[in-house]
C-alpha cells in the first residue's frame, strides 16, 4: 500500500460502486486497490469486456480480441465484482442514491459508501442520418474487427468497382481512414476512398500544421477530400451530399459510407473541481464522476479523451479516499492536456506535444503514441505510472 498525500484512512472498509468500466472507471479501480486493498468494489457495465477503444481502428491489422479484456479477468486480477447491467442515470435517481446509499440491480440490493459514474458518451449518429445496410458507424466496430466488416461487405459485392466514403474530419475518422487505405492496399483492392468533412480542414480543433500534414498524406495515398461538405444520406449506390453555405445538394458514386460524426454531448454530468456530481447546484458528497460523461467546473481539461478520462478517474478515486478519511481535504482538478497524437496507419502519425504549436510527425509521433498506449497497458496490469 502506498502513501496518498492528505489521506489518513478511517477504520471503515469502503464499499464502492463504479458505473462504467472504461478508461476512467478502470483507472479508479486500480487507484482504490493501491491505497485500500480491502475495499469492496463493484463495477457495473453492460458489456462483458473492457475495450481498449483507442486501438479500435487497428482492427484492420489485428484481431478485435487483442483489445478486449474480459471483466471476468479484471475480477480475478483486482478482486472486484462485475455486474453486467446498464444503469439509468437521471438526476432524481442520483439524488435518491445519495440519500439511500444503495441501488437495486436485477432484484439485488447493492449498498455503497461511494458511487463513481464513469459511463462515457455515445458516438453521434447524426440527426437525419439513417442506418442502412451500406453504412457503418463506430458501434459496428465494437463487435466485429474492421478487416472482417470490410471483407464481408466487399466479398458480397463486386469489390473493385467500389467507392468508399468516410464521413467526419475528427481524430477517429482520420485514424480509420488511413487504416482502411492501408488495408485496401494490402488486400490489393482498387476501391476508391474519399473523406467528407463539414469543416474547411481536417482536425479543426488542432493547429493548421497538423491538418496540412494529414491532407498531404491523403493526397499521396490518392484519397479524395471533400471539405465544407455535409453528408445527407447513403443510398443504394450513391452518397447524397450538400455544399456548406450554398446548401446545394449533389451526389457521388458510393457503395459504402463509414460515419464518424463525433460524440454526443447530451446528458453530461456537472461536477465541482473535486469531481463530485452537482445536482440542483448542490455537490453530492458521495457521488463522483469522471471521464467523457463528466464536465468538471475546474481549471483542468474537459476534453473527451482517454488522457483526460484517466486523469479524472485518478483524481476522483483519490478524492473518494480522502473524503472517507479523517482529514477530508480534497484535491482540485488541474490536469492540462500534454499533447495528442493521431495515427495515420501502421507507419505514420502526427500530433502535438507540450504546447499546441509544437507539432510532431512520423516516427517521433508514432513512438509517443506507443509509449502512451504502453502506459495504459501497465495500468491494466495494476501499475500506475501516471505522474502528470
Ligand atoms: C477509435 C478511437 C480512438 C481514440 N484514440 C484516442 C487517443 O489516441 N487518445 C485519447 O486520449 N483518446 C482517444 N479516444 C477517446 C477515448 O477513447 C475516450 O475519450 C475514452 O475512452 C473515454 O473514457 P471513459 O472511461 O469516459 O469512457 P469509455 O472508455 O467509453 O467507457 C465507458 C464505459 O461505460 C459503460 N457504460 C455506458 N453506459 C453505461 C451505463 N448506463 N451503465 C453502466 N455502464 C455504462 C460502457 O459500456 C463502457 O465500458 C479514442 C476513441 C476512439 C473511438
Amino acid at each position: 500500500m502506498t502513501c496518498l498525500p492528505f489521506y489518513i484512512p478511517a477504520e471503515k472498509k469502503l464499499k464502492i460502486v463504479i458505473a462504467g468500466g472504461g478508461y476512467a472507471g478502470i483507472t479508479a479501480l486500480v487507484i482504490f486497490l493501491r491505497h485500500m486493498p480491502d475495499a469492496s468494489i463493484t463495477i457495473i457495465d453492460p458489456r462483458s469486456q473492457h475495450i481498449k477503444i483507442t486501438h479500435l481502428h487497428e482492427t484492420f491489422r489485428y484481431p478485435l480480441q487483442d483489445i478486449l479484456l474480459p471483466f471476468s479477468t479484471l475480477e480475478k486480477r483486482f478482486h472486484c465484482r462485475h455486474i453486467c447491467a446498464e444503469l439509468a442515470l437521471e438526476e432524481s435517481t442520483l439524488l435518491q442514491w445519495q440519500n439511500d446509499k444503495f441501488m437495486t440491480i436485477q432484484d439485488e440490493i447493492i449498498e455503497f459508501d461511494y458511487l463513481l459514474v464513469a459511463t462515457g458518451v455515445n458516438s453521434n449518429q447524426g440527426n437525419q442520418t439513417k442506418k442502412t445496410k451500406n453504412t457503418l458507424n463506430l458501434n459496428d466496430f465494437l463487435d466485429t474487427a474492421g478487416s472482417d466488416l470490410l471483407n464481408n461487405y466487399l466479398t458480397k459485392n463486386n469489390k473493385d468497382e467500389h467507392c468508399i466514403s468516410v464521413v467526419g474530419g475528427g481524430a477517429t475518422s482520420i485514424q480509420f481512414l488511413f487504416e482502411i487505405s492501408h488495408f485496401l492496399r494490402r488486400q490489393k483492392i482498387k476501391s476508391k476512398l474519399r473523406l467528407i468533412n463539414g469543416e474547411d480542414r481536417v482536425l479543426k480543433q488542432f493547429p493548421e500544421s497538423l491538418s496540412r500534414y494529414i491532407e498531404t498524406r491523403m493526397d499521396e495515398m490518392d484519397i479524395d477530400f471533400y471539405p465544407n461538405t455535409y453528408y445527407k444520406e447513403q443510398r443504394a449506390n450513391t452518397i447524397l451530399l450538400e455544399e456548406k453555405g450554398l446548401k446545394k445538394e449533389f451526389s457521388l458514386p458510393s457503395a459504402l459510407s463509414l460515419l464518424f460524426l463525433g460524440k454526443q454531448s447530451k446528458n453530461l454530468l456537472s461536477a465541482n473541481t473535486f469531481g463530485q456530481v452537482i445536482v440542483n447546484q448542490q455537490a453530492l458528497q458521495s457521488i463522483f464522476t469522471a471521464g467523457d460523461c463528466s464536465v468538471y467546473h475546474a481549471y483542468g481539461s474537459n476534453t473527451m479523451t482517454a488522457q483526460s478520462a484517466v486523469r479524472k478517474g485518478k483524481l476522483a478515486a483519490h478524492n473518494i479516499l480522502r473524503n472517507s478519511g479523517i482529514l477530508k481535504l480534497l484535491e482540485p482538478y488541474l490536469h492540462c492536456d500534454l499533447g495528442y497524437v493521431v495515427s495515420l496507419g501502421p507507419t505514420d502519425a502526427v500530433g502535438w506535444l507540450g504546447l499546441e504549436g509544437n507539432s510532431i510527425g512520423g516516427t517521433a509521433a508514432l513512438l509517443i503514441k506507443e509509449m502512451v498506449e504502453s502506459q495504459y497497458d501497465l495500468l491494466l496490469a495494476g501499475i500506475d505510472t501516471y505522474r502528470l
